[in-house]
């Protein structure tokens, strides 16, 4: 049976962290509404191409594969989604120094109990490394390597301490690392900056107008 190795600093990521790119796999996470990306098992498959999780052979597999078994595979969706949301709250509550809730814990460790059983070791130039069984018939493998990769977050500081969530006040939420010298990022990126600048300008107009200075 062919695996996978993975190595995270070879994917495509945005955050640095493959749990952390699956977190954020809801958009405006932190707003009364998100906008849901993974809509079909279809888009969880597309989600892990299109970071490079697996090549397009394996994509057209599990597509298929989703199309022969569509129960299997919407269920495989609906646990996706709640291991997302648990390791979404989970990073959130220990970005804010919060102890994360102990069913959301629970979530991960359930994910971690499912994956590890597909862990092994295998030869590689110069040393052994972890590889991933792929079989056949496992419609939820991408949630494997999520797994072992928030477990390893989880357990690794600083890059643990360094987990900091989008500060936008409309909800944008986003997960990302903050890499900066004196962790002080609080934004996602620029448009989510940008529109808190624009908001702090609009407030010390007013408030200058209200005080009759303009
Ligand atoms: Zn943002």
């Amino acid at each position: 049976m062919a695996g996978y190795i993975i190595d995270e600093n070879e994917l495509d990521l945005e955050s640095g962290w493959l749990c952390l790119d699956y977190a954020n796999t809801a958009e405006w996470h932190a707003s009364d509404q998100p906008i849901e990306q993974l809509n079909t098992y279809a888009d969880l498959v597309e989600w892990a191409r299109s970071i490079g999780l697996i090549g397009e052979p394996d994509a057209r597999h599990w597509l298929s594969e989703g199309n022969r078994r569509p129960e299997e595979a919407a269920e495989t969706l609906l646990w996706a989604i709640d291991l997302r949301e648990a390791l979404y709250r989970v990073f959130t509550a220990l970005s804010a120094e919060d102890q994360p809730a102990p069913a959301d814990l629970s979530i991960v460790n359930q994910a971690l109990a499912d994956a590890l059983p597909h862990l092994r070791l295998t030869a590689r130039p110069g040393g052994m490394t972890w590889e991933w069984e792929r079989p056949d018939a496992a419609l939820e493998w991408f949630l494997w390597p999520v797994s072992q990769s928030a477990a390893d977050l989880l357990t690794s500081s600083p890059d643990l301490e360094r987990v900091g969530v989008c500060e936008d006040e409309d909800g944008c939420g986003w997960l990302f690392l903050d890499t900066s010298k004196n962790h002080s990022r609080r934004y996602c990126g620029y448009s989510c900056a940008n529109r808190a600048k624009a908001r702090r300008h609009y407030a010390r107009k007013k408030q200058r107008a209200d005080d009759g200075l303009d």
